[in-house]
Parts: C-alpha cells; sequence; structure tokens
C-alpha cells in the first residue's frame, strides 16, 4: 500500500517535472522567435515589433468559416499565411489537426465561440 503511494508520487512528480521542462523549452523557442523577428526589423528599419504584430490577432469563427469556403488548399493557406501567420495553419483548418501538437512552432488558441450560444453555467444558475 505504502509503496503504491511512494511509487505514484515518484510518477506525479516526474510529469511535473517534464511539463516545467516543456514549459521552459517553448519560451525558449518563443524568444529565440522574437528576437530573430525583431532583429529582422530593426535591419530593414522598421519599427521593432513590426513582424511580431503581423498575423498576431487570432482568427475568429467567421475567419475560419472564411477559410473553409476557399476550395484549394494552396490558396487557402497563402490566404492564412497573409492574415494569421503566427497561428498554425493545421490546427485550425486541417481535418486532422496539426500533428506537431506542442512540437508546433506556431501558436494553437482554441477560438472562442460568438457568444451566441449560452454558456451552460448560465443555465443552472436559472434554476434558484
Ligand atoms: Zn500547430
Amino acid at each position: 500500500m505504502f509503496a503504491d503511494t511512494a511509487r505514484y508520487d515518484e510518477e506525479r512528480q516526474k510529469r511535473e517535472e517534464e511539463a516545467i521542462d516543456r514549459r521552459r523549452r517553448e519560451t525558449e523557442k518563443r524568444n529565440k522567435y522574437v528576437g530573430r523577428m525583431q532583429r529582422k526589423a530593426v535591419r530593414e528599419e522598421k519599427p521593432k515589433d513590426f513582424y511580431l504584430q503581423q498575423g498576431l490577432s487570432p482568427p475568429t469563427l467567421d475567419d475560419l468559416a472564411t477559410c473553409r469556403t476557399i476550395g484549394l488548399e494552396e490558396t487557402r493557406l497563402a490566404w492564412w499565411k497573409q492574415t494569421f501567420s503566427q497561428h498554425c495553419f493545421a490546427f485550425h483548418c486541417r481535418a486532422g489537426g496539426c500533428q506537431r501538437e506542442r512540437a508546433c512552432a506556431f501558436m494553437h488558441f482554441e477560438v472562442a465561440g460568438t457568444g451566441a450560444e449560452d454558456p451552460s453555467w448560465l443555465a443552472e444558475s436559472k434554476e434558484d
């Protein structure tokens, strides 16, 4: 019994350490990207955050709907890169999603609803 608990704690600690490690790697990767984009902007005598602002706003549900109306994947990808260059195309627009998951250099943001549907917690508060 005690051995099981100790083993459980050990595994949990290992998972936590892995998560910390992963976050550290993701931060490093992001910082490198930021540095690269800032140097590029400075080289081209643009404002320092020129490339960091470009394509930063996440897509909305309407944008995703627009994306789906573009038939050819090549055209769709070109459109995406112009508008949401920092967001993952595969994550949002491919049937299988992004295969790179956490290793992906692009942002994975869940797109929030338009507010047309009531969240489930609202229904609960109506009961009293
Ligand atoms: Zn991705």
